[in-house]
């Protein structure tokens, strides 16, 4: 009799444990930061049915807690465009692109110093997402190895990459992807292989506890409405991996229940709560 009973006991005890070990693993708290603005004179190359219309895209900049330490997921337009009172106009006037808050200033406010975080990924090295990189040479650098190599080959500007706001990484620590990367091992956090816009572009799928799973767009798509339409902006590198890869994201939101964040729709991008509030 006592032997059953400790052996009901054990049995409880594994059923516990698998109920345990369901339970998907989650990061403990994650930052949307402002990153920046950048206000677009013609839709035409990001979605032409609003081709002569003008948009402001907002810039975002992801810090995540997770059990074993700080991840950042891109690094926003530069910190040095604070100190341009009409911001940076590029592509002959075309984009305008401004910080009005430092991320190195709002990552003080949290309480986090660019040296505290070990894992850095981007989405792409476009300006707008890398334009911080050279703060983190600390970090370890998550990047398809298509991208990297590119972003440290001879001629990285063909691809639109400007090598200066990225040059310190060169020595940093770096896991070249070839594909999808588990980033803690837990599942908590997935860097997906998301090619198109650029040759080695990515999206970060993140699990939060209450909020639930979020996919961190880059710029696989640009705004809500290029979602819906399933539009593919003409300036990407790649039209068809484009569609492949916004695809792909649909089919990882069906299966997970993932929400979509896209790091440049003005309108969800006001909704979010900013650093130093955070979301879990
Ligand atoms: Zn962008």
């Amino acid at each position: 009799m006592r032997r059953t009973l400790a052996l009901g006991a054990a049995l409880a005890l594994l059923g516990g444990c698998a109920s345990i070990a369901d339970r998907p693993a989650t990061v403990e708290r994650m930052y949307v930061i402002s990153c920046g603005e950048n206000h677009v004179k013609d839709l035409a190359r990001w979605s032409a049915p609003d081709a002569g219309k003008s948009a402001v895209f907002l810039n975002h900049c992801y810090l995540i807690k997770h059990a074993r330490g700080w991840m950042l997921w891109d690094t926003g337009n530069s910190d040095a465009f604070a100190a341009l009172p009409n911001g940076n106009s590029v592509l002959g006037g075309m984009l305008v692109q401004i910080m009005r808050k430092p991320l190195a200033g709002s990552l003080k406010e949290i309480g986090v110093a660019p040296a505290d975080i070990q894992y850095l990924a981007m989405s792409h090295l476009h300006g707008d997402h890398a334009g911080n990189a050279n703060l983190f040479a600390a970090a370890t650098l998550y990047m398809q190895a298509v991208e990297y190599d590119i972003a440290f080959g001879p001629e990285p500007q063909k691809y639109g990459f400007q090598a200066a706001n990225y040059a310190k990484l060169r020595d940093s620590r770096v896991v070249k992807l070839a594909g999808d990367h588990d980033v803690f091992g837990d599942g908590s956090v997935l860097i997906k292989a998301a090619p198109g816009h650029t040759i080695g572009h990515q999206v970060l799928f993140v699990r939060l506890a209450q909020t639930g799973p979020v996919v961190l767009s880059g710029d696989v798509v640009h705004n809500a409405a290029n979602w819906a339409a399933k539009r593919v902006p003409a300036l990407n590198f790649n039209a068809d991996q484009s569609a492949v890869s916004m695809q792909m994201v649909e089919q990882l939101m069906a299966r997970t229940g993932a929400k979509l964040w896209i790091n440049h729709d003005p309108e969800q991008g006001k909704s979010m709560p900013k650093s130093p509030a955070y979301v879990q």
